[in-house]
């Protein structure tokens, strides 16, 4: 087992036992940096979660740990490093040099003109919010209505009652459109208005790069002399100190200016790791409003918008079907939807219930992964190959079981994300390592074997079928 592999299993225990808050805030980029026999090294991306591990969770992650590989840990340490692969948090002092800021970016293009005087000069960003991201193509529904209210009343009044305006909710659910909405609907009421729209890791690179070029007072004279800051995903400022101390400083002057904030992100500014006790007091200052997953009505309003503008007509049962199961998120609705479009047009037919179903089947399964449950799993994939379930979990290893077993294994892992261990109790009590092994060599069979790749596209749409 390599440590990528025990780390995995060990998050695998952890989830198990920690609300998904808390997991996903405290175990987001971690990874082994070093495992020897007794003593594990534990890679955090900042000092706050490293405090926080060690306070907090020391004693779950030692015997997470402990439960894989099966011998005592003599000794378990964390250090801060960050993999370049995840999104790493970014702490001033030590980043290396960023690349130069692509020139096709209005928000990085208008550095050479960063020293504007007059509001005609000035670079507005209005063309980095996408123009069809309007109030008339949201769809408001119960889930989001009190966020829309509050998007509407600030393009209305900018600077007034609600300032700043904080929205959260996962991923996919409106977020970026709803920021984008107002800054649209401001520029509409007032074209000389400044909007600056900004994901919170172009504020990060802006600002790093005005340091490094010795812009810093351009790049305060920029995001500090709006009407109105939209800044997308401030989630990813956790760790990042010197960026927080610059936004905490732009906000208060626009602030005081009564200039209009709006803040997005995938949770509520508590749930924020590494934040600013000064700063996280300000986000909650103003409007505090969440959204949520769509309901059927509203997905399938939603997606009779989005039929509008794609020349494409779809039944009532049709959009029935395809809200009914794809239900998490919007991003995926419209993407299920794109591939209808693109599929009907290149076979040049016409869309009806039995031309999508196929489509929406095999659309990503992880949308709909909710309803299926390992004993599911187990009896679908038994019904195939024709065998017992009371065999597969038994203590056999024929091989017409043990392969079917080895599958069985195998989607568990990838289609519920369940942990070795546990995959090892649902399958008659066997151990984790015989779970990781039959995860790993199905994977490996299925980069070149045809027949298995056939064998698990049925089993699977008949495991979400039913
Ligand atoms: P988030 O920022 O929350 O991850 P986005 O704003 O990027 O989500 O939304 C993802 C996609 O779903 C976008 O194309 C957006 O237009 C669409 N969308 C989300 N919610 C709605 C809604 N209520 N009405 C219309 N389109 C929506
Ligand atoms: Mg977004």
């Amino acid at each position: 087992m390599n440590t990528h592999e025990l780390w995995q299993a060990a998050l695998g225990e952890l989830e198990l036992k920690l609300s998904k808050a808390h997991f996903t805030t405290w175990f987001r980029n971690t990874f082994i940096i070093e495992y020897d026999k007794h003593q594990v090294t534990v890679g955090v991306p900042n000092t706050f979660t490293k405090a926080w591990l060690e306070k907090k969770y020391h004693k779950d992650i030692l015997n997470a740990i402990q439960n894989i590989t099966e011998h005592p840990i003599k000794g378990l340490g964390y250090r801060v490093e960050t993999r370049a692969s995840t999104p790493v948090p970014v702490v001033l002092k030590e980043v290396e040099p960023e690349p130069a800021p692509a020139p096709t970016h209005p928000i990085n293009a208008s550095y050479e003109s960063l020293g504007f005087t007059s509001r005609e000069e000035s670079p507005r960003s209005s063309t980095a919010i996408n123009s069809s991201y309007t109030f008339d193509s949201f769809v408001v529904g119960k889930q989001n209505e009190l966020a829309h209210a509050a998007a509407q009343a600030v393009a209305a009044h900018p600077g007034g009652t609600y300032n700043p305006v904080f929205v959260y909710g996962d991923v996919g659910l409106g977020k970026t459109h709803l920021l984008q909405a107002i800054g649209n609907s401001m520029l509409q009421r007032n074209p000389n208005a400044r909007v600056l729209y900004a994901s919170c890791e172009q504020f990060t690179n802006d600002f790093i790069h005005a340091v490094r070029t010795g812009r810093a007072k351009a790049f305060k004279d920029r995001y500090r002399t709006v009407d109105l800051l939209l800044i997308d995903d401030i989630q990813f400022i956790t760790g990042k100190e010197g960026t927080q101390e610059e936004f905490f400083h732009t906000f208060n002057t626009l602030h005081q200016d009564n200039k209009q904030i709006v803040i997005c992100s995938d949770r509520p500014p508590k749930a924020i790791a590494a934040l600013e006790k000064r700063l996280l007091s300000r986000l909650e200052w103003g409007m505090l409003v969440d959204v949520g997953a769509p309901d059927l009505e509203t997905r399938i309003a939603i997606l009779q918008l989005k039929c509008q503008n794609k020349t494409i007509s779809l039944g009532r049962d049709t959009l029935q079907y395809i809200a009914s199961n794809i239900q998490s998120n919007v991003r995926e609705l419209e993407g299920a939807l794109n591939k209808i479009v693109a599929v009907h047009q290149f076979k040049n037919i016409q869309p009806s219930l039995e031309t999508i179903i196929p489509i929406i089947d095999s659309f990503d399964v992880n949308t709909i992964k909710k309803t299926v449950s390992p004993k599911h799993i187990i009896q679908t994939v038994t019904e195939y190959f024709d065998i017992s379930i009371e065999d597969v979990l038994g203590k056999s290893r024929e091989k017409r079981l043990a392969f079917p077993r080895q599958i069985i294994m195998y989607l568990l892992r990838e289609e519920m994300s369940i942990s070795y261990p546990s995959i090892g109790t649902e399958l008659g009590g066997r151990d984790h390592t015989t779970a990781m092994h039959a995860y790993s060599k199905i994977a490996k069979i299925l980069k070149d074997d045809d027949q298995l790749n056939r064998d698990l596209d049925l089993i699977k749409q008949k495991m979400y079928a039913g």
